[in-house]
Parts: structure tokens; C-alpha cells; sequence
């Protein structure tokens, strides 16, 4: 990969906002100095989630989460550092510059870049043959007579392959694109005599395009009897087959906000209720949803209601997303729509965009849909029938999240089989064991990731390093005179003690708007990147006094003068010289001049803990 020049990192930290970048995943109000909202990386009801608009930093206080702008678009975008660069120079107009690199790395970024380029180009020429030519007509009526009208059409860049064999691949060459090009983007396929002839003809072409927009494949649908109903690119070097979801470049928006994404089958099921006014539709390509396209839609919502066909195919396909979601900490829901309709003529027969929300609210949760398929995969009327039924649903009712889902559906078993709860709980015991071992795992899922769980397991003293690197952000003047006796072994960990440095380099630059490049950032690691984030976020959200300054200073050189003493306990009983002893009295005793000084720090008038501003 070629490197992207330090000066354009820095000119895309300068343009980019911080706020709006963040603002597409959770509503963000200013709080001080920062804007805080609801966590956009774990599940929470009040915000605890912070961001500093001039250092471009942020910070959760529920799970730990932290880092930079381009931290912050690598974990939402699933991105590298230089993608997540890519992403933001894209996104407010700047030109980058590479540095001088591998030949190879260089061609195939090139070699990419033109292949997106052609098929910009192919989705540009299909849209105009869907609305212009005269053959396209039939595909223009089709559309029209499924109820979907011209302007979301145009939204999701619909198009048209006309009939002919190198329609399509006659414009290519007219803008100077090879057979080579257009083999490797997949629009043409090799013909016998060498000479390529177009993939897609007489069919009405749906773009697939990535998070930000762009076409990386297509499906085209024929409207006739001609098989394959459904025609997709072939794996190419942009194209993946596995990771591709219809429509989630349009949906991210509004399936963050709403923190729900739909996911149906059929593209003109996403374009019916986009129409009908639910923006949070997407498609998946066929029932079968993988792990690629479920981590692509995790990174928008945590929260998928999956509505397939209630076939036996579709219900199958749904058991196993169903299950691979589960594992992967995601809340499914499975939404009926009644009369065997798809979403599609659902909402077009009146029911509208309410109707089919209304549907969802009424969507059943992965143990509900398990419990109903046990029922009705065995005849309940025959003993054997219920025997098998209770053996297999008592390996579902494992799944239950919560003690009260589970008894939800113990009531609803009783209900079907005309049997007391009672007696049903009597016939599933032997379920109980793995209903517990499945709560522990569903506990074990909702806890914050790493960046909580970490500084939690190292105790008040990592908490207590942060406060103190941040009070002396919020205090530059007694900060910079604290901090310049004082180098890294003064912290117990690794990530404050990559911190320092980065503090005392913003306490030097001073003034209001300072900013350190992120570029100087660049070499810190993701964990004490999201400790300085930490730090920073934390400068501009409690109240720090120089007197909090003082005291947390004093607390710290308590912390350490406890840790050495600690340590000289081990082995001071083997110490026959007896050094070790008055060097331990000594410690003892400056210990105790500590907690005296820090008794002796002036109470400030406001308390400085609960001050957050949000
Ligand atoms: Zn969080």
C-alpha cells in the first residue's frame, strides 16, 4: 500500500468535522467544551459517550471506547488508517499525495481506481438507457406497475441493459476503457472467438454499491421468463459477493438513528419501503446472510429484523442467520408480514410505511421465532410427537436472554400443548442447567468491550493517572509546572505512560485552539490512543481547580509510594542486611506525610466530581 504524505494526513485532520462525522451514528449535543450523546458502540439509554470538537477526539465513559477522527471512521467504517483517510479526503474534497512507494502497490491502487471509475461510468450509461431509450420502455412500465415511482428509482441509480451483445461494451471503448477493463470489472464475459460480449442484457440493473456510495457490482433482474431471474457480477477485484448488501449506503443514516436496520430480500422490496417512507431497508443478496454482509450491517446497528419468506428455504436461511447473529452479540428479530406477501406489495396495498413498522413492533425475538418452529415442526397430538417437541425445545429455551423471557415462553408452550405452566416447566427440567449457562453468556456479551474492562481490571490507579493527566490539561499553567518534574515511571501503566508525552507536547503549543497534528499522533498504539482521548475528553467535561490538580498529584505519589511498599513486603523478611527494613519505615513514613498533605489541600467551593456537563 502506499503511504499517504504526512502534510495531507494533516490538511484531512484539519477539514474534517468532527462533529458531523460522529453525528451520522448518534445525535450529539454540546456539552462545554464537548458535545455528548448516546454511545454509538454499545447499547445505553443516557449518553455517556463524549466528543471533543478541536482535537477531534472521543471518548465513552460507559464502555471505554476512545480515539481519534480517524479512529473513529476506521471502527464505524470497518476501514485501515489510510481507508479511513480515503474516506474523510473524499468527503470534504481533498486531493491526497502518496508518498513514493512499491511499483506494485501503486499499480493496483490504479488499477482499482479505474476499474471504479468504469463502473461509475457503466451506472451512469444504464440510468440514461432506463430513462431515455425507446427499448427500454417494457423495464419503465414493470417498474411502474410494481408501484414504484420514478424518483426512487433515480435514488438508487436504477438502470437498464439494452438487449444487444456490446451495447454496453461499445461506450466503454468510446471512453477508452479496454476488453481488460471490462472483463475485470465483470460487465462483459469472454466470447469464443476472443471477442468479449456483454454480461448483462435486456435487464433492469440494480447498482451494488459500497457504505460510501459507490458501485462496486451490479444485479440485474429480467422481467420476462428468461433464466436466471436474477443475474449479479461475478467476483472481481471490487466486487465480493459475500459482503454485498443492497441499499446500506442509503439506509445507514437513518438505521443509526432509529437504531434498526431491515433486512429483506428483494431490491424493490428496499426501494417499496423507502418509498413508503422507512429509509432503514436494505437487502441481502438472497436469504442466506454470511458473516461479512451481518458485520457490515453490526457496524451501522446492533438491532436487524429480518423479513424473508416464510418458506421452507427462507426459514431455514433465517435459523442459520439467526443463530450466526446471536454469536456475533446481534438482536434479531424475525417480522411476519401476513398473507404471504412480500414487503413490497405489503406496504403498496395500503398498509404504507406504518403499517409495516407497526408489523415490526410486533416482530418476534429470536427465542420466540425458535419456540413456534419446535411447535410446529412436531405433531404435538402424538406422545412421541410432544417428546421430541420438548427434547428440541429444550435445547431453544437456552437461548432465552432474560429469566422472564424465558418464562414468556413457557407460558406460550403451556398455551399450545394445554398443559399448566407448571407441568411444562416439570417436563423442560433438565433445561434449567444450559438456561443458566446461557444467561452467562448473554451477560458476558453485554460487557463493555476491552477499553472499560481493561482500565476496570487495573483498578482506581489507572483512573486516578487519567484524572490527574487531564486535570493538568484543564489547568495548563499548574499543569506545565506539575508535569515538568515528573517523567514516564511515575505511571503504573503503559498507556499513561505513552500519554505523558502527548499531554506535555499539547501543554507546550498552549492558547485556545491548539492543536496537535494527528500525524504526531500517528505512532501512538490504539490503547493509549484511546487513554489520550480519554484524557482529553475528560479536561473539557469535569471541573478541574488548580487544588484538584494539587490533590490528585498527592493521591498519585501516595499510589506509588504504596505500590513500593508493597513490593519491598515480598522480600524484606530475606533481607538479612536490614536495608530493606528502614527503606520500608522510611516509605511508611513518607506515606503518612501524603495522606496529611492531601488532608491539608483546600476544599474548593464547588464540588469537582458530578460536574459533567452532560
Ligand atoms: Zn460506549
Amino acid at each position: 500500500m502506499p503511504r499517504i504524505a504526512r502534510a495531507s494526513i494533516d490538511q484531512v485532520q484539519a477539514a474534517a468535522d468532527m462533529v458531523e462525522i460522529v453525528g451520522q451514528y448518534t445525535e450529539l449535543r454540546k456539552a462545554g467544551a464537548n458535545y455528548s450523546g448516546r454511545c454509538p458502540f454499545h447499547e445505553e439509554r443516557t449518553p455517556s459517550f463524549s466528543v471533543n470538537p478541536t482535537e477531534k477526539l472521543y471518548y465513552c465513559f460507559g464502555c471505554g471506547a476512545g480515539g481519534n477522527l480517524f479512529g473513529f471512521v476506521q471502527e464505524k467504517e470497518s476501514l485501515d488508517f489510510a481507508g479511513a483517510v480515503e474516506y474523510l479526503a473524499d468527503r470534504y474534497g481533498i486531493a491526497l499525495e502518496y508518498e513514493e512507494t512499491s511499483a506494485r502497490g501503486d499499480a493496483e491502487r490504479r488499477r482499482k481506481e479505474r476499474l471504479r471509475s468504469l463502473l461509475e461510468q457503466a451506472t451512469a450509461y444504464y440510468e440514461r438507457v432506463l430513462v431515455d431509450a425507446k427499448t427500454a420502455a417494457p423495464a419503465r412500465e414493470y417498474l411502474a406497475a410494481r408501484g414504484l415511482g420514478e424518483e426512487v428509482c433515480r435514488q438508487f441509480r436504477l438502470g437498464y441493459s439494452l438487449p444487444g451483445w456490446d451495447k454496453l461494451r461499445d461506450a466503454a471503448r468510446g471512453h477508452k476503457f479496454t476488453d481488460q477493463d471490462l472483463l475485470d470489472a465483470g460487465l462483459v464475459v469472454p466470447g469464443k472467438q476472443g471477442r468479449p460480449y456483454d454480461r448483462f442484457r435486456g435487464r433492469i440493473m440494480f447498482p451494488l454499491a459500497d457504505d460510501r456510495g459507490r458501485t462496486l457490482g451490479f444485479g440485474a433482474r429480467t422481467m420476462g421468463d428468461e433464466k436466471p431471474k436474477y443475474l449479479n457480477s461475478p467476483e472481481t477485484p471490487l466486487y465480493h459477493k459475500s459482503e454485498a448488501v443492497f441499499g446500506l449506503h442509503a439506509a445507514k443514516a437513518a438505521a443509526a438513528r432509529e437504531d434498526r436496520v431491515y433486512v429483506v430480500e428483494g431490491y424493490t422490496d428496499v426501494l417499496a419501503l423507502v418509498q413508503a417512507g422507512v429509509h432503514n431497508a436494505v437487502a441481502s443478496m438472497g436469504t442466506a446472510l454470511t458473516e461479512q454482509q451481518l458485520k457490515r450491517l453490526a457496524r451501522v446497528t446492533r438491532n436487524l429484523y429480518l423479513c424473508f419468506d416464510a418458506d421452507a428455504a427462507g426459514i431455514g436461511a433465517m435459523s442459520r442467520a439467526l443463530t450466526l447473529g446471536r454469536k456475533m452479540g446481534l438482536s434479531l428479530h424475525v417480522v411476519r408480514v401476513p398473507d404471504g406477501l412480500d414487503p413490497a406489495d405489503y406496504v403498496l396495498s395500503g398498509a404504507g410505511g406504518d403499517g409495516f413498522r407497526a408489523l415490526a413492533d410486533d416482530a418476534q425475538t429470536l427465542l420466540q421465532f425458535h419456540v413456534r418452529l419446535a411447535l410446529a415442526a412436531h405433531d404435538l397430538d402424538k406422545p412421541d410427537g410432544r417428546a421430541r417437541a420438548f427434547a428440541q425445545l429444550r435445547g431453544v429455551l437456552s437461548e432465552a436472554a432474560t429469566p422472564i423471557e424465558r418464562d414468556e415462553e413457557l407460558r406460550h408452550i403451556a398455551d399450545r400443548l394445554q398443559l399448566s405452566a407448571e407441568s411444562v416447566r416439570y417436563l423442560l427440567a433438565g433445561s434449567e442447567r444450559s438456561v443458566e449457562g446461557g444467561e452467562a453468556a448473554a451477560e458476558g456479551r453485554r460487557e463493555p468491550p476491552q477499553g472499560g474492562g481493561r482500565a476496570a481490571a487495573i483498578g482506581g490507579v489507572h483512573e486516578l493517572e487519567v484524572r490527574f493527566l487531564a486535570s493538568c490539561l484543564a489547568q495548563p499553567a499548574k499543569g506545565r509546572a506539575v508535569l515538568a518534574g515528573i517523567d514516564e515511571g511515575f505511571f503504573a501503566t503503559r498507556e499513561t505512560r505513552d500519554a505523558l508525552g502527548s499531554v506535555k507536547e499539547r501543554l507546550a503549543l498552549d492558547g485556545p485552539g491548539k492543536t496537535v497534528s494527528a500525524a504526531e499522533d500517528a505512532g501512538v498504539t490504539a490503547e493509549s490512543g484511546e487513554v489520550l482521548a480519554e484524557i482529553v475528553v475528560r479536561a473539557g467535561r469535569e471541573h478541574f481547580t488548580a487544588n484538584v490538580v494539587d490533590e490528585l498529584f498527592l493521591r498519585l505519589q501516595e499510589a506509588q509510594v504504596g505500590r513500593l511498599i508493597a513490593r519491598l513486603k515480598l522480600t524484606v523478611q530475606n533481607d538479612a542486611t536490614g536495608r530493606q527494613s528502614k527503606e520500608l519505615a522510611s516509605l511508611q513514613a513518607a506515606g503518612r506525610r501524603l495522606r496529611d498533605a492531601i488532608r491539608a489541600v483546600p476544599v474548593d467551593e464547588e464540588p469537582h466530581e458530578g460536574q459533567g456537563t452532560n
